[in-house]
């Protein structure tokens, strides 16, 4: 036996996955003859008979709206396949079956293929499929087309519908008391004519005249002018009539009694909900406050300001903990090296490059705890719900803030889960609009330069400072993903309503394998990543070095400044391990040296690679106020935003800084010339908004499955935190600051 079959369903139910499991290689693609939406169809054997498959457009209907509608029509009439096999997504039973009884009412044979059956399991819907196919009367078999399940099945009752004699009567469903008498009328004076009766059942050209199909009506007029014309005088008196007494329209009269077929089907029994009411009941409650207009933003503020301060709080001393085991492996591992390459690679280099990054690990993890509790027990959800209308008129999604607040949002996070984060985003231009922009936040790298540069120009105001970075880092944030959706990510966001999950008590179990999970993600990405850009880094900082007549130079006027001071200070200086103790005399011989070796280390710097990056960027840096030590820092800050202290630190000839002790050198930076407060807001506004470090370019890519993000990214934040950067510079320095 040989049929065509057509597959036939409303969009994303899963036609293609059908059809491709169906067909597997056997496939050929091409148009519908006129018109270019796409035409597969393939062969198909099951047992003795093989089958010629087309997968139809998706529709939701088979009125002539749309391209797709009347492609999926014309097939349906015109190459007169000998079945339908209606793809049915079982998690929306009610909008799917609308299709189904319009395919049905063409008088075609219809197998349904009730599909996405585990997705509909999972959400607790359970559909009783023997009942739902003898209320429809139409064959109708549970598939899950991802993974091929139940196809078997169903080629078996669309061979049997096949072969069926005599077939089954055409379906009809009562339309009411109003349009019933009239569409009687109208078929039987159809079928007298035979009104294009060899291409349609009378009853349903009669219901495309109801409905004012275009495409039906000038066929019709075409076909028989008069008797046209008269259908359509009783179909306006009908809608006259419709409109007097219940003030609607015979198209709304017909698609209102397709559903109500529907529901009352449903209803008997064919859907039931699993899972517990009283919970869903208890949800509703909790709801009814947490989700309340006024009060349910406070209390949102309240969780969130109560997980940053347990987060900071609970791993202060853990993190204290850590940096202090790397602090000893440096000291332990630097007294068991001799002076030399490998000695400042391993210790400057590795141990505090990795070490810097690792330290954060309590925190993280502790973050990350707090924000699987939100998350296992329902609440981050209403967040969500509560924010959606924000975000929506950004061009973003209420789903979106889950990410926004892991990149950190209020203060310290990271980028790279916050990325990670947007996996949660169905859509995709929002999720693209979101992963792009979440980088703008204040992460926990961030913090260190931010402190810095407030507590040395801004320590009169440091809260103040501090909010408004946060402010800022949102505004540009989201100013940035509306821009994103109105020009390179533009198009409608994909209606998606926010579903809230009951409330749930989380499980020991479950918050620890999230937490867990997680962190190792953390751990295994941000560890081998700042491994290799520490170890470059330090390349770069280092090599070349200075020229060896130029080292000499430092060396003799070292000695100069030794044989010039009085023996016993020079001796004293050497033999005294402490700094307290010596002589004022002594101490300012020391202060002497230091200020040498500082000069020293700025000319080996500027004979570095990364030095001399600096200073040709300069020319260019300068209208933002940034000069070419800065830019060291700031190209270093591309591996990751932490060094841009370190390395500032450095390049300010102080050696190693710590971040959290930022005392001597934020001293430095006030009393340097050319530094000042507003040089300082034009370094905080650049590192809040170019590129995301190293670790996060890396997850965007991976992340949005092209490398070209990552690469515009980094570009065009860099752009953008230049261009606002010399904005704030030269707008200040204008105004005289
Ligand atoms: P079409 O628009 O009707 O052609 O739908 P597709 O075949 O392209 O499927 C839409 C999406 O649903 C794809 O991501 C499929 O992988 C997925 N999908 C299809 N069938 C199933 C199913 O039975 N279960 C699940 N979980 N996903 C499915
Ligand atoms: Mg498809």
């Amino acid at each position: 036996m040989e049929a065509t079959i057509a597959i036939a369903g409303n969009p994303n139910s899963g036609k293609s996955s059908l059809f491709n499991t169906l067909t597997g290689a056997r496939q050929h693609v091409g148009n519908y003859p006129g018109v270019t939406v796409e035409k597969k169809s393939g062969q198909h054997t099951f047992k003795e008979c093989r089958f010629n498959i087309v997968d139809l457009p998706g529709t939701y209907s088979l009125t002539a709206y749309s391209l797709e509608e009347l492609v999926a029509r014309d097939f349906l009439i015109n190459a007169g396949p000998s079945l339908v096999i209606d793809v049915v997504d079982a998690a929306n039973l009610e909008r799917n079956l609308y299709l189904a009884i319009q395919f049905m009412e063409i008088g075609i044979p219809v197998c349904i293929a009730l599909n996405m059956m585990d997705v509909a399991e999972k959400r607790g819907i359970r559909v009783d499929v023997r009942k739902l196919s003898e209320l429809l009367g139409v064959p109708v078999t549970a598939t899950v087309a991802r993974n091929g399940q139940g196809k078997e099945a169903l080629m078996e009752s669309a061979r049997d519908l096949i072969r069926r004699q005599p077939p089954r009567p055409p379906f009809i469903i009562s339309y009411g008391n109003d349009v019933d008498p009239v569409l009687e009328a109208l078929t039987a004076k159809i079928q007298a004519a035979g009104l294009m009766t060899a291409s349609y059942p009378p009853r349903w050209t009669a219901l495309k005249f109801l409905e004012r199909d275009e495409q039906v009506l000038k066929q019709a007029r075409q076909a028989d002018p008069t008797l046209s014309a008269e259908i359509e005088k009783q179909v306006d008196r009908l809608s006259v009539h419709l409109q007097e007494t219940l003030n609607t329209y015979p198209e709304l009269v017909i698609a209102d009694y397709r559903y109500g077929f529907i529901k009352s089907l449903l209803k008997q029994g064919v859907v039931s909900f699993q899972g517990d009411p009283d919970r869903l009941f208890l949800s509703d409650k909790i709801d009814k406050i947490v989700t309340q207009r006024f009060i349910g933003p406070i209390i949102m503020a309240a969780v969130i300001y109560g997980l940053y301060y347990l987060t900071f709080t609970v791993s202060k001393t853990p993190v204290e903990w850590l940096e202090g085991f790397f602090k000893w492996l440096g000291v332990l591992t630097a007294s068991h090296l001799s002076e030399g390459f490998l000695k400042s690679l391993i210790v400057s280099g590795i141990i505090d490059g990795v070490g810097s990054v690792l330290g954060f690990v309590p925190l993280v993890m502790f973050m990350f705890f707090g924000i699987a509790l939100l998350d296992d027990s329902g609440y981050l959800a209403r967040m969500a719900f509560m924010l959606d209308r924000v975000f929506r008129a950004f061009g973003l999604h209420g789903g979106s803030l889950m990410a926004f607040i892991v990149s950190g949002g209020i203060a310290g996070g990271c980028a790279v889960p916050g990325v990670m984060a947007t996996r949660t985003l169905k859509s995709p231009r929002e999720r693209l609009a979101t992963l792009l922009t979440v980088p703008f936040m204040n992460c926990g790298a961030k913090l260190p330069v931010y402190a810095l540069l407030v507590g040395a120009f801004f320590s009169q105001h440091e809260a103040l400072m501090m909010a408004l970075i946060t402010v800022l880092a949102w505004i540009g944030a989201l100013s940035a993903a509306k821009f994103l959706r109105v020009t390179l990510i533009k198009g409608a966001g994909m209606p998606f309503v926010m579903e809230l999950p009951p409330y749930r008590v989380p499980t020991f179990k479950g918050l620890f394998l999230h937490t867990w999970e997680r962190t190792v993600q953390y751990i295994k990405k941000a560890g081998t990543i700042i491994l290799s850009i520490s170890i470059l880094l330090w390349a770069m900082m280092t090599f070349p070095q200075m020229p060896a007549a130029e080292k000499e130079t430092f060396a003799q006027k070292k000695a100069a400044l030794l044989a010039a001071a009085p023996a016993h200070v020079a001796l004293e200086l050497e033999n005294s391990e402490e700094p307290t103790g010596i002589s004022s005399e002594a101490s300012e011989l020391k202060d002497q040296i230091a200020t040498l070796d500082a000069e020293q280390a700025e000319e080996a710097l500027r004979h570095s690679i990364a030095g001399r990056i600096g200073a040709a960027l300069e020319p260019i840096s300068a209208f933002a106020g940034f000069d070419w030590r800065t830019n060291i820092a700031l190209v270093a800050g591309f591996a990751a935003k932490e060094v841009v202290v370190s390395t500032l630190g450095t390049a300010y000839s102080l050696g190693e800084v710590d971040p959290e002790e930022s005392g001597p050198l934020s001293e430095k930076l006030a009393e340097t010339p050319g530094w000042r407060p507003l040089a300082a807001l034009s370094l905080i506004v650049f590192t809040m908004f170019y590129a995301p470090c190293f670790a996060s370019v890396v997850c965007i890519c991976r992340e949005s499955g092209s490398w070209k993000w990552g690469a515009f990214s980094m570009m065009f934040n860099t752009l953008l935190a230049f261009s606002l950067a010399v904005f704030v510079f030269q707008l200040g320095s204008a105004l005289g600051f």
